[in-house]
Formats: C-alpha cells, sequence, structure tokens
C-alpha cells in the first residue's frame, strides 16, 4: 500500500479500493506463491495504459469550454477492455484508477473474456442542452477514437453517460472511422443495442440480493426497501423488486431524498422516469407530486428498510448509516452502485453478519449484458429479450456460486467480499501468469 500510494499521489479513491482487495487476497496468494513470485497484485494494481487528454467545445452562448477526458485501459488479459464512461464535475484519475480497477475483477467475475477499463470526463451534463451534450460528446469522442476499437477496447455508460451519450459518441466514432461496430455498449436498439441492457445493472443487483436470501431460504417477497439515487440503476432497480414482490420506499439524488411508505409502484416509477430521462428534473418533485415526505440533503439509510440497494455513487453509506441500517433491521446490502460503502460500513455489515454483496459482484449485469450486446453485435443477430434475460440470471447466479466457493467461513457465513475478490482475481492472475511478464 506505501508503494501503490507513493505511485498515486492524491487519489483516495483508488487506494480504497486496491486495500480492500488485498485484504482479501493477500492471505490467499501467501498460499499460493505462483502469484506472488510473478508479482502479480502489485501489477494488477498498475494500469497497462492512461489516456489523458483535452475536451474543446462551443457553448449555447457560442464561449469555448475546456474539460479533460480520460481513459484507463486497465487490464486486458482475458480480453479487450470493456467498462463505462462516466461524465461527472467530480471526475479525475483517482476515480477512475479505482473504477478501472473494480471494473477488472467484476468483468472476470461475468465468466465473459472481457478486460478492464473505464474511462470519462469532468464534464457535467446537468443544465447543459442536447446541443451542448452533443458538441461535447463529438469532442470526446475525436480524440477517443483512436485508442478504442471493438477488438481493443470497448466503452458503455456510467454516471451521466446514457442513451443520449452513447448516441451522440457513437455516431461521431462511426464519421471518424467510417465502420459499423460494436465499439461502444448501451447503444439504441435500432442501431446494434441489447435488449435489458438499460435494465442489467438494476435487474442484476436485485437477482443477487435474491440469490443471497435464498440461502438462507428467503425471498425478496413482502421485503421494504431502501434504494438511493434515481438514475439508470436504481429505476431499473425498484422495477425489478416491485415485480417480485418487494417494496421500494425510497429514491434519492444529490440534494436529497424522497420517502414514500406506499411504495414506488409501476405507475409513481413510470413517472419518475420520465422526469429523470426526459424533464430532467429532480427528485423533490416527486414528493410534490404524490404528497410524501422529502428529506432535503439526506440519503436513504435512515430509513426502516429489509433491504438496500446503494444505487448512486461511491461512498454514500458511511459508518454511521451502516449502523444505522443494521439496528433497523436490514438484513441485505445489495450494491448497485461502484463501492458506495465506506471500508468502516462493510466492517459493520461483516461485524453484524448480515448478507452483504459487493459492488463488483451484485453490479455485474451491467457489463456483463453489455458482454451479450458485443457477442450480439459479432454475429450480427439480436436475441430476444426472454433470451437475454435468462442468460443475465444465469450469470448472476453464476457469480453468486462463485462468491459461495471463494467466500465461505467456517461458521457457514459467506464473506462475498472475499468471494468476490478472490474468485475475480483467480481467472485474470491465472491468465497473466500463462501470458508472461507483459
Ligand atoms: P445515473 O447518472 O443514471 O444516475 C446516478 C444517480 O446517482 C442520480 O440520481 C444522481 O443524482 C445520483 N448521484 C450521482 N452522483 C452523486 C453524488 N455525488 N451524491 C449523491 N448522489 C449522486 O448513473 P447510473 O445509475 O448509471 O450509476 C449509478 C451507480 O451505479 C454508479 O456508482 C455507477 O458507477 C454504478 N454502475 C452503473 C452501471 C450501469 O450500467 N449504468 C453498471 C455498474 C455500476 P443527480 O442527478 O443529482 O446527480
Amino acid at each position: 500500500m506505501a508503494g501503490i500510494k507513493a505511485k498515486n499521489p492524491s487519489e483516495p479513491e483508488f487506494h480504497q479500493a486496491v486495500h480492500e482487495v488485498a485484504e482479501s487476497l493477500i492471505p490467499y496468494i501467501e498460499e499460493n506463491p505462483k502469484y506472488k513470485q510473478a508479482k502479480i497484485l502489485e501489477r494488477i494494481a498498475e494500469p497497462e495504459r492512461v489516456i489523458m487528454f483535452r475536451v474543446p467545445w462551443i457553448n449555447d452562448k457560442g464561449e469555448v469550454e475546456i474539460n479533460r477526458g480520460y481513459r484507463i485501459e486497465m487490464n486486458s488479459a482475458i480480453g479487450p477492455y470493456k467498462g463505462g464512461l462516466r461524465f461527472h464535475p467530480t471526475v479525475n484519475l483517482g476515480i477512475l484508477k479505482f473504477l478501472a480497477f473494480e471494473q477488472v475483477l467484476k468483468n472476470s467475475l461475468t465468466t465473459l473474456p472481457m478486460g478492464g477499463g473505464k474511462g470519462g470526463s469532468d464534464f457535467d451534463p446537468k443544465g447543459k442542452s442536447d446541443n451542448e451534450v452533443m458538441r461535447f460528446c463529438q469532442s470526446f469522442m475525436t480524440e477517443l477514437n483512436r485508442h478504442i476499437g471493438p477488438n481493443t477496447d470497448i466503452p458503455a455508460g456510467d454516471i451521466g453517460v446514457g442513451g443520449r451519450e452513447i448516441g451522440y459518441l457513437f455516431g461521431q466514432y462511426k464519421r471518424i472511422k467510417n465502420e459499423f461496430t460494436g465499439v461502444l455498449t448501451g447503444k439504441g436498439l435500432q442501431w446494434g443495442g441489447s435488449l435489458i441492457r438499460p435494465e442489467a445493472t438494476g435487474y442484476g443487483a436485485v437477482y443477487f440480493a435474491q440469490e443471497m436470501l435464498a440461502v438462507k431460504g428467503d425471498s425478496l417477497k413482502g421485503k421494504i426497501a431502501a434504494v438511493s439515487g434515481s438514475g439508470n440503476v436504481a429505476q431499473f432497480t425498484v422495477q425489478k423488486l416491485t415485480e417480485l414482490g418487494g417494496k421500494a420506499v425510497t429514491l434519492s439524488d444529490s440534494a436529497g431524498t424522497i420517502y414514500d411508505p406506499a411504495g414506488i409502484d409501476a405507475e409513481k416509477l413510470a413517472w419518475v422516469m420520465e422526469l429523470k430521462n426526459i424533464r430532467r428534473g429532480r427528485i423533490r418533485e416527486y414528493a410534490e407530486k404524490f404528497g410524501c415526505e422529502y428529506y432535503e440533503g439526506k440519503r436513504p439509510w435512515h430509513v426502516q428498510c429489509d433491504v438496500a440497494f446503494p444505487s448512486a455513487t461511491e461512498n454514500e453509506i458511511d459508518k454511521s448509516d451502516a449502523e444505522t441500517l443494521v439496528k433497523n433491521g436490514c438484513q441485505v446490502i445489495s450494491e448497485g452502485a461502484n463501492m458506495p460503502s465506506t471500508p468502516d460500513a462493510i466492517e459493520v455489515y461483516l461485524e453484524a453478519k448480515i448478507l452483504y454483496g459487493p459492488g463488483k459482484a451484485a453490479n455485474a449485469g451491467g457489463v456483463a449484458v453489455s458482454g451479450l450486446e458485443m457477442t450480439q453485435n459479432s454475429m450480427r443477430l439480436p436475441w430476444t429479450r426472454e433470451e437475454v434475460d435468462s442468460r443475465l440470471q444465469q450469470i448472476m447466479k453464476n457469480i453468486h456460486q462463485t462468491c459461495l466457493d471463494h467466500g465461505k467461513e467456517s461458521d457457514g457465513y459467506v464473506n462475498y467480499v472475499n468471494g468476490a475478490n478472490i474468485g475475480g482475481f483467480v481467472k485474470v492472475a491465472d491468465a497473466m501468469l500463462a501470458q508472461g511478464v507483459v
């Protein structure tokens, strides 16, 4: 860790992600010295390549704006780099390195042949016109195009990058390269996208919670859930949860949380989707529309719930939030977001021995269906909704089984953190050993 900190100063999120993985892996590596001799742990914490670039564009007032673009190509041992693009003002090198590092293990867990990467920009799409977003995306892709390709590096969406942004990025790539390929995932259905891709991360997080509960002979039926965020992952988490008989009672955004004890049913969710994806409004309006509580500047973790689905951003559950969740009887945490729990919060879950599904396992459904989108693009053949959904369910089951195989403790408690970290590591590490010192 001292080496990581010295080499990557001022990148606390990256240090946090590596530390968490190293804690699980070091005992395993001690038992398997081949990984130690080949310095696999040190090698996976060093990106294969980091690209940083200027993104100049012109706003609606005719003024020049300048953002910074990034792509971290972290590891290609088991497949081409794969991982999302994030457009958010907080984006910096350390955040993207943490996300790229997590992505390597997550992609390995999916069982599909995908390496890991991540990218994005400190551009904030909030409050920008469609034309401004388009001009930004075109400028971003004008540089990024030379580093990516359907067999090299295949970006997707993340915070601030949804269907609209992927469309503009894809249009510019196609125009520059004069080729129609599956270079991005999360595309529209009419131009190479996969059914279930928009739903996949949220659905996957719910399927993972279901798998964890099934080990205890329980299910999501009748469970009350706190969900954070109100973007892509949160919306489809609520949808699948409701379908499976659970009840979501919260949603949030960076300004606050709504609490609707009656439950966010299909009709209310449709309204949220229109609010967030089309009107691009604030979640506060939900409380005004449906007459429920709104907690300005607060996160959802103080409400009574059986299950929590953090689906907004990193470090959104701290130690005291975790203690409140446990005190209120929450039995399951399934992370739709990446690294939403601080290390102290994770300690609280593990000590209380509740079911805790870390992001790299619980939210892997998104990238898994991105992998399926790549397969369909290569075959030039779209699959049905049922086909993709059943593959997604099977992948989430497999990931859960991998976690059991590597994370079951002597008293029967499943430590999904160890399970996911070791399970994701082995495949990448063995591939790196086979490929020599590269
Ligand atoms: P969206 O941009 O669609 O939604 C993000 C949501 O989180 C918004 O409600 C946003 O509120 C809120 N949010 C973002 N940043 C913050 C912050 N700093 N503090 C409080 N709230 C915040 O993103 P996604 O739903 O796609 O992503 C959510 C999480 O899921 C991220 O951690 C992402 O990395 C992870 N993830 C996403 C995948 C995908 O397929 N999309 C795959 C795997 C993981 P506001 O509008 O106010 O900013």
